[in-house]
């Protein structure tokens, strides 16, 4: 699981890690803002919370991780990103997979101080299609507004507007941050920084797994 405050690189670092071990990600954010454009009813009750930068209630982010982990893919192990987010999460989060003899192998968590976060949030591009991130200047499309992956229109996300993007910083140190505390004692966690650049910040995070993680065969 990859832990950390908004803008940390989470994503980033998530999407390396899955190309080259060929297990999945499971970002809870992805998965709500998937509900939302689909406008469920589950994505409809989630963006009056995700506008103003508050969590979304447990029973609701609880509900689509359990939807996604159960699917067939996740059999070989998974990367969460952005879930758990407080410690009854983490909690439940024991409880689920718990029942089917699973638990967490490693927590890293990415240590990036708030005015760099403020700086990668306020330029943060997302592909509307693949869900792909970019940065306008750290981490530039070669078209500007087209990801180079799939073509997909990059857009961004209300919530990386100033104002929400303080309310999240809050909520993460108020309901977040506590993880830290709580994966330290069970011993399972890592604290790598987060600065420089993704390759870098790969490098660490290779090193915190420490061969948890072992390269797709091609
Ligand atoms: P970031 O990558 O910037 O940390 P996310 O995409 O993970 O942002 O989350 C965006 C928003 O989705 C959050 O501000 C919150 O409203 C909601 N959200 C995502 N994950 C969770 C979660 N585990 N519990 C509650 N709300 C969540
Ligand atoms: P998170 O999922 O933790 O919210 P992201 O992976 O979405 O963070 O990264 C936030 C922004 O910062 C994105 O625009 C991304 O392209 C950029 N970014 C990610 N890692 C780095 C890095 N090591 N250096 C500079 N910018 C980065
Ligand atoms: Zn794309």
């Amino acid at each position: 699981m990859l832990l950390g405050p908004p803008g940390a690189g989470k994503g980033t670092q998530a999407r390396i890690l899955r190309d080259r071990c060929g297990i999945p990600q499971i970002a809870s954010g992805d998965l709500l803002r998937a509900a939302v454009m689909e406008k469920t009813a589950l994505g409809v009750e989630a963006s009056s919370y995700m506008d103003r930068g508050q969590l979304v209630p447990d029973d609701l982010v609880l509900r689509l991780i359990a939807e996604r982990i159960a699917r067939e893919d996740a059999r070989v192990g998974f990367i969460l990103d952005g879930f758990p987010r407080s410690v009854k999460q983490a909690e439940a989060l024991a409880l689920m997979i718990g029942a089917q003899g699973v638990a967490l192998d490693k927590v890293v968590a990415v240590n990036v101080p708030d005015e760099e976060l403020v700086k990668r949030i306020s330029g943060r591009r997302t592909c509307a299609k693949c869900q792909a991130m970019y940065h306008v200047v750290f981490e530039p499309p070669r078209v500007a507004g087209v990801c180079d992956k799939c073509g997909g229109e990059l857009y961004q996300r209300e919530d990386d507007a100033e104002e929400t993007v303080r309310e999240r910083l809050k909520v993460y140190a108020e309901t977040t941050r506590p993880l830290i505390e709580h994966y330290g004692r069970i011993g399972i966690l890592s604290q790598i920084d987060g600065l420089g650049t993704p390759d870098e910040v790969e490098r660490r995070l290779l090193g915190a797994l420490d061969g948890l993680v072992r390269a797709k065969r091609a």
